[in-house]
């Protein structure tokens, strides 16, 4: 008898979710972004039912029996996506400290750090990310691909993620974890099982092993950069023969690439070879963005990363502080000069060379470099969603999409740091927040880092 009602209990608890699952909810709100338009919405309405949006529009009359929800002198928008993080990761702070975490903690305790990161990027308004490379020095685990199948599978809270796994570049490159360590100071050196991969045929079996271990996208480095300290940040880093043979082999196996790039002479390599994006492109040229505009191929600026950077440069060595100053001062004009080509710019921070969370603020960082604020919400939107390749589900507010919906305070249009105040989060219908944030900031790494994060 006693099991007979227990899995009553189970049938009535699955027929509440049922019903709620069913419940209409009306969003309501003085403005609205819906991700297309050229201006804002004035009372705008999204009706969901599900983990989808029934209907958008002016005034919409609510439905009978529907939930509303009014939300005031605030602007509904389609979730924000960012292009560019490594939620598994945090480079945030004293570089030295952090190298040395990378090497003594235990790959499990970062996995659990990264769920805290995970909840924070959601609970900021960033219902999807595409998470570009997750690399645990002499580890073989794949923890993004562990934190978006979790996410997934609703045992916790986080943004929907396309992940990179380890990304892909030449032995001493920019993502190699060995490089300014003592020669075989790991025991070997690192292979395609890393990520570390010399030549096309390297390259494509690289390519073949991470997605056979749940990539969604390739992430490569086609130039050095800025974090890493046995590489100039503008040298190439691959043949044209290995990013064509990058770009063949993702593309063959239906996923886009991403490349890791600051110099001009590698950026306009890897357009050629034909990369969906290209990553930081701190120094390219006014020709370089002009063959871009013409392929098509997006830009994904990370302006934080480097603003981070250099408003903390005591944090990092000599060297990297070299870089991050040249590539500073470089990125500002390149940025402009995109705007003014046309390049399709899609939102990207570098999550995790600042702390999680904070995503937000690369609108203003456009906006202050001469791009619209419609605009900059269309880069994080409609726009992320056409380079992710899922756009046909997300990035915009309309009917039969998924219900990726959040709320900032006043207008955007007028100030564009509301992003960084989003209060309310739908992911795929369910509420994520409407109000205070449940993942304390107290939880996030700050600087100087340390990596002990409160649990009690
Ligand atoms: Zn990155």
């Amino acid at each position: 008898m006693r099991s007979t009602s227990r899995i009553l209990a189970i049938f009535l608890c699955f027929g509440v979710a049922a019903q709620a699952a069913d419940q209409i909810i009306v969003l309501k709100a003085e403005r609205m972004f819906d991700g297309k338009s050229k201006t804002l919405v004035q009372n705008g309405v999204v009706i969901v039912q599900g983990n989808a949006i029934v209907d958008v529009g002016s005034n919409l009359p609510a439905p009978s029996g529907a939930q509303v929800i009014d939300l005031g002198d605030a602007t509904l928008a389609p979730g924000f996506m960012d292009a560019h993080t490594h939620l598994t990761l945090d480079y945030s702070g004293d570089y030295n400290v952090r190298r040395l975490h990378e090497l003594d903690l235990n790959v499990s305790e970062q996995a659990i750090r990264a769920t805290i990161f995970a909840r924070a990027t959601v609970e900021a308004g960033f219902t999807t990310v595409r998470d570009l490379g997750s690399r645990f020095v002499g580890s073989r685990e794949f923890v993004d691909v562990a934190l978006r199948n979790s996410i997934n599978k609703g045992v916790i809270v986080g943004p929907r993620m396309l992940v990179a796994t380890k990304g892909i570049g030449a032995t001493g490159g920019h993502f190699d974890p060995t490089s300014g360590f003592r020669d075989f100071l790991f025991g070997r050196e690192p292979d395609y099982s890393d990520g570390i991969a010399d030549g096309p045929e390297e390259i494509r079996k690289a390519v073949r092993f991470e997605v056979k271990n749940g990539a969604d996208v390739i992430k490569g480095a086609v130039s050095g950069g800025v974090l890493s300290l046995a590489d100039e940040v503008d040298t190439p880093q691959l043949t044209p023969a290995e990013m064509a043979a990058l770009v063949d082999e993702s593309h063959r196996l239906r996923k886009k690439v991403a490349v890791h790039c600051h110099g001009d002479q590698a950026a306009r390599e890897a357009i050629e070879a034909g990369v969906d994006s290209i990553e930081h492109g701190s120094f390219m040229k006014p020709e370089t963005l002009t063959r871009m505009k013409n392929k098509g191929t997006f830009l994904t600026p990370t302006l934080m990363a480097t603003e981070w950077i250099m408003s903390k440069l005591d944090n990092y060595p000599p060297a990297l502080q070299a870089k991050a100053k040249a590539a500073g001062a470089a990125r500002s004009d390149m940025f402009r000069n995109a705007v003014k080509l046309g390049v399709k710019i899609s939102f990207g921070t570098d999550a995790a060379v600042f702390p999680h969370g904070q995503n937000a603020k690369e609108f203003k960082l456009m906006v202050d470099l001469g791009m619209t604020p419609i605009d900059a919400l269309k880069s994080a939107t409609a726009n992320d969603a056409e380079l992710l390749g899922i756009a046909q589900k997300v990035g915009t507010l309309e009917k039969g999409k998924l219900a990726d919906i959040v709320a900032m305070p006043g207008d955007p249009a007028s100030d564009i740091t509301a992003t960084e105040r989003v209060f309310f989060v739908m992911k795929e219908g369910k509420i994520v927040r409407n109000g205070p944030p449940i993942a304390s900031t107290d939880a996030k790494p700050t600087e100087p880092a340390d990596v002990v994060v409160p649990v009690d």
